[in-house]
């Protein structure tokens, strides 16, 4: 039965179906580790807003996740139910505009994900294509205009394309993250044109964006959390 379940999914080229992953209880875990690394580079995020913004990137998302860490029920398994609390916590505890960004990105995850106590790779991308588009809808932002986005976005882009030809949701997550880094360089490259950085205009090109960092951040923690 399970050899024809399988030649079923391949034939039919339903991917990574035996993926499917299995974080009941564990998504407190993972959002346990994303507050630790934001927490761990608050600093470096701070100094980051501080050349090109207000200096509160990683004071504030710092704060944020330690709300999350205390709020977020240890033994829900619920991951889409933790995902909406983590929204609403960083909606209330972040300020400036990452607050209701992050705010925004988790709670539609959280949406897609609510009832799920497992995640396959399909469910990831939905999850992330619904970030994005609570992330969009919040800022008024599209990819250019050095923002998450510019992270979030091509992460996402290769993702979908890696699950779609048949890859690991690990090899999918590498190969966003490598998409991810390689945004917070482009962000490098551009002018600001959202966002308290863009009071700078050209001034603010060859600085790293503080949110593509963070965002990136969010993956990498997410990718190492999934390889256990
Ligand atoms: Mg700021």
């Amino acid at each position: 039965m399970i050899v024809c379940y399988n030649i079923l999914y391949k034939v039919l080229n339903i991917p990574n179906w035996e993926d499917k992953l299995h974080m009941s209880t564990r998504i407190y875990d993972c959002l346990k580790a994303i507050g630790d690394k934001i927490i761990e580079n608050k600093d470096f995020l701070t100094d980051l807003d501080r050349e090109i913004g207000d200096a509160d990137h990683g004071v504030n998302m710092a704060r944020g996740f330690q709300s999350v860490i205390e709020k977020v029920s240890q033994d829900d398994p619920d991951i889409g139910a933790c995902l909406k609390k983590t929204g609403m916590t960083l909606l209330s505890t972040v300020g400036g505009a990452s607050g209701p960004l992050y705010g925004t990105a988790y709670m539609e995850a959280g949406k897609v994900l609510m009832g799920k106590d497992s995640l396959s790779a399909e469910d990831l991308k939905l999850a992330l294509e619904a970030a994005i588009a609570g992330i969009q809808k919040r800022g008024k932002a599209e990819k250019g205009e050095k923002t998450m986005l510019d992270s979030l976005i091509p992460a996402y882009d290769v993702y979908s394309e890696k699950i779609a030809s048949g890859a690991s949701i690990v090899d999918a997550l590498d190969a966003a993250c490598v998409a991810a880094n390689e945004g917070i360089e482009y962000t490098k490259t551009i002018a600001a044109t959202k966002g308290r950085a863009s009071y700078l205009g050209d001034r603010s090109i060859g600085h790293q964006d503080p949110g593509a960092t963070s965002l990136t951040y969010t993956l990498e923690t997410i990718r190492d959390f999934i390889k256990g």
